[in-house]
């Protein structure tokens, strides 16, 4: 596999107000979503239906602010800008990297990087329980209301520093890093259970998504697709 998925960079300002669409609305962008899911399955190969189905279902246009939804298209193969520099993930990354994490029902998931909440919407449609982490507090804010408006009520959305995760609900079955460092977050590894897998955008120079698999106490890497995300910025105290 060669493709070069991207998250993307763009500078718009975001923010406002989260709006319900009318249904005739509703009724063109759910084409267009499953026009979506229709590129993700027959162009990107992804197979895992509940995956498939969960992004049919999820109103992706909604985690997008909304004087920044229409400036791109929110169904397009490509990333939009959320605002403040940050952007949501190409479809394909998110169908991806979740398909790679094999969750299971029931399964606690952290994700770094909540952005537009978007990603974190998918996971609870996969019926696990999702801690999510951001370090921007207005988008964090953006997203707990989107997750909100959108039923998914159980999602818990942390504002603060990934690099530290969250002890408190530890351990994790798997973690998405949503967010490229520079080195392996070691907090997050030791936040992994035993069984526990995390893939993270890993930039040393070139970005590219690593897995690790945490199996008796062991942590096996496994070096996958080149991608390219904003970078996981250090909190305040530089830790
Ligand atoms: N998963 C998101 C896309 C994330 S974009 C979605 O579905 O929309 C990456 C996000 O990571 C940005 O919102 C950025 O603010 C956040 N981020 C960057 N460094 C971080 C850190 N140290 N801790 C938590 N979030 C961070």
């Amino acid at each position: 596999m060669a493709w070069l998925a991207l998250a993307g960079v763009a500078g718009a300002e975001g923010g406002g107000r989260i709006v319900k669409s009318t249904s005739e609305e509703d009724g063109t962008l759910a084409a267009k979503r499953a026009g979506m899911v229709e590129l993700l399955r027959s162009h990107y190969g992804i197979k895992d239906e509940r995956i498939l189905d969960a992004m049919t279902k999820v109103r992706r246009h909604v985690f997008i602010p909304e004087k920044l939804r229409m400036e791109g298209d929110p169904y397009g193969d490509h990333p939009c800008p959320i605002g403040l520099g940050q952007t949501i993930s190409q479809p394909f990354i998110v169908a991806y990297m979740t398909e790679r994490m094999g969750l299971k029902k029931g399964e606690r998931v952290l994700e770094i990087g909540t952005g537009s909440g978007y990603q974190a919407a998918i996971l609870a449609e996969l019926g696990v329980e999702v801690y999510s982490i951001e370090i921007v507090p207005e988008l964090a804010e953006h997203a707990r209301k989107a997750l909100a408006v959108e039923g998914y009520d159980k999602v818990h959305v942390l504002t603060g520093d990934g690099y530290k995760g969250w002890p408190e609900h530890s351990p994790f079955d798997a973690i998405i890093i949503t967010c490229s460092p520079e080195e392996i977050p070691q907090a997050l590894v030791g936040q992994l259970k035993d069984g526990g897998r995390m893939i993270l955008p890993l930039d040393t120079g070139l970005q590219r998504l690593v897995i690790l698999r945490k199996k008796d106490g062991k942590v096996r890497q496994e070096d996958d697709i080149p991608v390219r995300f904003v970078p996981m910025v250090r909190g305040k105290d530089g830790k």
